[in-house]
């Protein structure tokens, strides 16, 4: 199973990085940090039991780090896709394909937009088609981060966002869900159109 993650948010409540379990606790032993929230599963060590903690706050305000450029390459595509296939969303880890939605052969671009992590099995299935031609669904639109930041805690918010969301931009979060929007169709051209009628 995944390891719990920790958000790790400024005194101003923004989100400075995520962090793991221990170093977490230790930045609420020593007053550095305080709770905001817990997850349901206990901690024990022989004389203390306590909630691990989900969401902590640092009690000092520090500067933001530096905004790292946000590079456009496959190891940023799978970590914004949570090294999910976008089609049948199993995990492959680092044996994860890059897809173009719409391919290259049918004028589709090498950009955020246009690229979603897949197992080779759905990549080899899908071939030279759109998702629509090849009758499969992404899961998720893909959409470009909004910052390197941003990006690198999402990755780690898989099994934490319904509880980080509230702390992150509304954007950044849209950004992972891909607005929700499963029912958009991609069209030959590259661009992404809601259908006409669903009803
Ligand atoms: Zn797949």
């Amino acid at each position: 199973m995944e390891p719990h993650r920790v958000l790790v948010l400024n005194r101003s409540f923004e989100p400075l990085r995520v962090c793991d379990v221990r170093r977490a606790i230790v930045l609420l032993f020593t007053g550095r940090a305080e709770r905001v929230e817990d997850t349901a599963d206990l901690m024990r060590s022989p004389s203390i039991a306590i909630f691990v903690p989900s969401v902590i706050r640092l009690q000092r305000f520090i500067r933001r780090p530096l905004n790292h450029t946000l590079s456009f390459n496959k190891k940023n595509i799978l970590k914004r896709d949570w090294y999910t296939c976008n089609y049948c969303g199993r995990n492959s880890g680092e044996r994860m394909t890059i897809d173009h939605v719409i391919p290259r052969s049918l004028g589709g671009k090498t950009i955020w937009e246009n690229v979603v992590s897949a197992c080779r099995s759905c990549n080899t299935r899908k071939g030279s088609r759109t998702p629509q031609q090849a009758g499969m669904r992404l899961l998720r639109k893909p959409v470009k981060p909004i910052s390197a930041l941003y990006l690198t805690i999402l990755a780690q918010s898989a099994r934490h966002l319904h509880v980080w969301e509230k702390y992150l931009p509304a954007k950044a979060v849209r950004s992972l869900k891909g607005n929700g929007n499963s029912q958009e169709v991609y069209t030959c051209n590259g661009d992404v159109q809601s259908p006409l009628s669903l009803s």
